[in-house]
């Protein structure tokens, strides 16, 4: 694989998944909602705010006579009504998977529990990669990863989802309790077929995001539900999260699984996977570090006049 020449030292300091901690304000914590009766719980909370689209908004605000209850009555109705919604949504979740098959798998990164969970509408398996004894933690050092075959397997050098799995992997290992998910959510959820479309056309000049576009698609149909239920199995409190890309955390958030802490993860990207880094930065949110990236491609136009 073609790496960063000079400055990788400076680069490497970002380390890979080694960056320093952020700690995440949830949006709310399963654990504070129970204890409805400890006011240090309830102070906790009054900056929290929870994302509601419109349909679930819509009918929050309205009284039992039709019309919009006014103040604290308001206030009180609206988060009985989140409540319902989103003790709806973790209940549902808890049923999207069954727990299927579990064994010891010993890896070049360590030696792991691997456990199968099957999407009971689909039979889609997707796997929950283990260390230690998770069953109740709390920030739980947790990776989301979605499957890449032409990254994992091929070792394509359009993307750094390879390096982010073995790197997730490696810091697996390290930890005494944690897990990495994998989900079998291909080419961003279009599937292989239609990444491969997507890649063809970016040889003709489109970014990943205007490709998906151009094939009918939006950025990015990844979701997270299925992770979160597989969280829910082992009755994870809350999760220390790897990951650049807060759709994630919001995901979790939203199903029921407080992100305690993000932990950012960053690979070097290489002349072929830049564009790549910098498309998901700008156009998708995701967080990298600006030094990081401008660094990347100073080094990389630099070997680049060299060779
Ligand atoms: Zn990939």
């Amino acid at each position: 694989m073609q790496r960063l020449g000079r400055k990788t030292q400076a680069l490497e300091s970002f380390g890979l998944g080694l960056a320093s901690m952020e700690k995440v304000e949830c949006m709310h914590h399963k654990t504070d909602a129970r204890k409805e009766n400890d006011p240090t719980a309830r102070s906790s909370k009054k900056n929290e705010q929870l994302p509601v689209s419109p349909q679930e908004s819509a009918g929050s605000f309205a009284g039992t006579d039709g019309c919009a209850p006014k103040g604290s009555t308001m206030v009180n109705q609206l988060k009985t009504n989140l409540s319902l919604v989103e003790s709806t949504q973790e209940d549902a979740i808890l049923h999207l998977v069954e727990y299927y098959a579990e064994t010891t798998l010993p890896t070049e990164f360590g030696i792991f529990r691997v456990a199968v969970f099957r999407e009971r509408k689909t039979n889609k398996e997707h796997l929950a990669i283990i260390k230690g004894e998770i069953q109740g933690s709390r920030d739980l050092f947790v990776r989301i990863h979605s499957e890449c075959l032409t990254g994992e397997v091929l070792h394509s050098l359009k993307c750094d989802c390879k390096d982010q799995l073995h790197a997730a992997l490696a810091l697996l290992n390290k930890e005494e309790q944690g897990m990495v998910i994998y989900l079998r959510q291909e080419g961003r959820g279009i599937g292989l077929g239609n990444k491969i479309r997507a890649y063809a056309l970016q040889e003709q000049g489109f970014d990943t995001v205007d490709a998906n576009r151009a094939l009918g698609f939006g950025d990015d149909l990844r979701t997270y539900d299925v992770a979160a239920a597989i969280l829910r199995h082992f009755e994870v409190e809350s999760v220390r999260l790897v990951t650049n890309n807060p759709l994630k955390m919001q995901s979790l958030q939203r199903f029921g699984i407080p992100v305690s802490t993000r932990v950012p993860i960053y690979c070097l990207p290489n002349s072929h996977s830049l564009h790549y880094f910098e498309s998901k930065t700008a156009r998708m949110g995701h967080l990298f570090d600006r030094t990081f990236l401008e660094t990347s491609r100073e080094t990389l136009q630099e070997d680049q006049k060299k060779n």
